[in-house]
């Protein structure tokens, strides 16, 4: 069955409502939660595997588009060279989920891998291309 990895960005308004169940019922989609998280400013982000006929996948998109949800393919992986990292934090301030963040004694960048929901924010900001993600 084809399946599309997608990263859902949900504004403020529409966080609690109910979009997910509804590309289920109304467009016969399964979905898979892999990641999702809510920044304090109640902004949220979810990585989410759809499934179903190609086109059923197309008419779940443009109905999150039409709800103002945010839309992009999300990449397959993401890796991060710690040789070439110089630790200046350009990328922490662009990571919604803190997969990327400064450790506050020795001011080195931490990674954790199971908080990255592949978004690619944080790719082109790195001055020395340390961050790569595979699409
Ligand atoms: S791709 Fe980058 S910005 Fe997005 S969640 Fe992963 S580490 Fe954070
Ligand atoms: S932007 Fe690049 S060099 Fe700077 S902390 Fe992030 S990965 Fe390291």
């Amino acid at each position: 069955m084809p399946s599309k990895r997608l990263v859902l960005t949900f504004p403020e308004n529409i966080v609690t409502k109910p979009i997910t169940y509804k590309l289920v019922k109304d467009f016969n989609l399964e979905f898979n939660i892999l990641r999702a998280e809510v920044t304090p400013e109640m902004e949220g982000k979810m990585l989410l595997e759809i499934k179903g006929a190609s086109e059923q996948i197309e008419k779940g998109i443009e109905y999150l588009l039409n709800e103002g949800v945010s839309v992009q393919e999300a990449s397959k992986d993401i890796t991060l060279d710690k040789e070439q990292c110089v630790h200046c934090g350009l990328c922490v301030s662009l990571c919604i989920t803190n997969a990327l963040s400064l450790d506050e004694k020795s001011y080195k960048l931490n990674f954790n891998k199971e908080k990255c929901i592949l978004c690619g924010f944080c790719q082109n900001s790195c001055p020395v291309n340390a961050i790569k993600l595979k699409m």
